[in-house]
């Protein structure tokens, strides 16, 4: 059998997965190893799916390094959900929580932690400038934990380095995770929605500290409460099963290719590739200067007129998604780990084809 055509897929989320991983899925999608039924299918509750829960789980921790003082949580709802289950579950009321406002998800998570609890913007990126180092935050001493965006997605700002804090902090890695070592001391909880670096959408990856399981407010329903999830192994109701099963063949694709640290050393290949020639450029220009993401890229071509051309003859090429985030315009590469280095030089090639017409 000849090779599917395979696109060269930017996307922001959900995003670009291994094709081995969807080889797999293809394989075993009709006939699930000889039992003969889809895992769509599958009780999530029969022993089939409980081995691939585990397995998931148990892949997830080693390739991440998850401390035994962790509970992992496989829970639907999107990063967006965690933005008001965080709070409920590890606050009560008349409590306070800081932010570390950096761009728009810090922003939106911002918002919706308010309509739980106190919030304070203890730190804020100014428009384009580098992100607030750690050492400036205005801290409440009283919060009960500081939350920040390891990598915002839109604007293309990415701290390489977190802080070690009194309180615990509350990390989105939606868009970085596996592509970089956790320092877990540091941490209170990580979360990651699945599709960009994990999977399809539908789930999302809560990685809490065991100490903070215990200081939900009363009266949250059951299904947002982890200490029930970390209780009921993630399965309070039916799970999102068919993306939990997909996480997990990624998760055994990220061993075998190396592991995370491989994953960054690959990233920062991709990114510094297409960050040298953005930079080399004088008709493309990548729009951050400080604190570059090597995740997401947002980039211009030339004053903007050409922008609906460039996407158009990109797509008839193959290379799809790279339109910016409606907010935000212009252009934006997303380079998550399923997104291979041949795609960057394709992308290369191809702007640097597009100018020569063009500019
Ligand atoms: C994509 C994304 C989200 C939102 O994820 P949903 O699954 O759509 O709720 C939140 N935070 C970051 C950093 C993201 O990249």
């Amino acid at each position: 059998m000849s090779a599917p055509y395979r696109a060269f897929n930017f996307s922001p989320g959900p995003a670009a997965l291994p094709v081995e991983v969807l080889e797999e899925v293809r394989r075993d999608l009709v006939d699930y190893q000889g039992r003969g039924l889809s895992v769509m299918e599958m009780n999530h509750r029969s022993p089939e799916f409980e081995a691939i829960a585990d397995a998931a789980e148990r892949d997830f921790r080693q390739i991440a390094n998850v401390p035994d003082d962790f509970a992992t949580l496989f829970v639907a709802g999107g990063a967006t959900l965690q933005f008001s289950m965080i709070p409920m579950n590890l606050t009560r009321p008349g409590d306070s929580v800081d932010f570390v406002v950096t761009g728009t998800w810090s922003k939106k998570a911002l918002r919706e932690a308010k309509r739980v609890v106190g919030v304070r913007q203890c730190a804020c990126r100014n428009d384009s400038g580098p992100l607030p180092a750690s050492d400036s935050w205005s801290l409440d001493p009283n919060a009960q934990y500081v939350h920040l965006v390891s990598n915002e997605t839109i604007d293309g700002v990415q701290f390489k380095t977190l802080p070690a804090l009194e309180r615990p902090l509350v990390v989105d890695m939606s868009s970085d995770i596996l592509s970089r070592a956790i320092d877990w001391q540091r941490m209170g909880v990580v979360f990651a929605s699945a599709q960009k670096n994990i999977g399809p959408a539908g789930l999302t990856l809560v990685v809490v500290r065991r100490d903070l399981l215990d200081r939900a407010r009363l009266n949250i329903p059951s299904v947002l409460e982890f200490a029930a999830l970390d209780q009921r192994a993630s399965m309070v109701n039916t799970p999102p099963s068919f993306s939990w099963y997909l996480a997990g063949l990624v998760f055994r694709w990220v061993e075998r290719e190396g592991g995370v640290d491989e994953m960054e050393r690959r990233s920062r290949r991709k990114a510094q590739k297409l960050y040298r020639y953005l930079d080399e450029s004088n008709f493309y220009a990548a729009r951050v200067v400080h604190d570059r993401s090597i995740m997401n890229i947002p980039f211009d071509v030339g004053d903007g007129s050409l922008d609906e051309l460039f996407l158009r003859q990109a797509n008839e090429a193959g290379l799809l998604s790279l339109r910016g985030h409606r907010s935000v315009g212009g252009m934006r590469a997303s380079l998550y780990n399923a997104v291979p280095e041949s795609a960057v030089d394709a992308l290369v090639e191809y702007m640097a084809q597009f100018e020569s017409e063009h500019a």
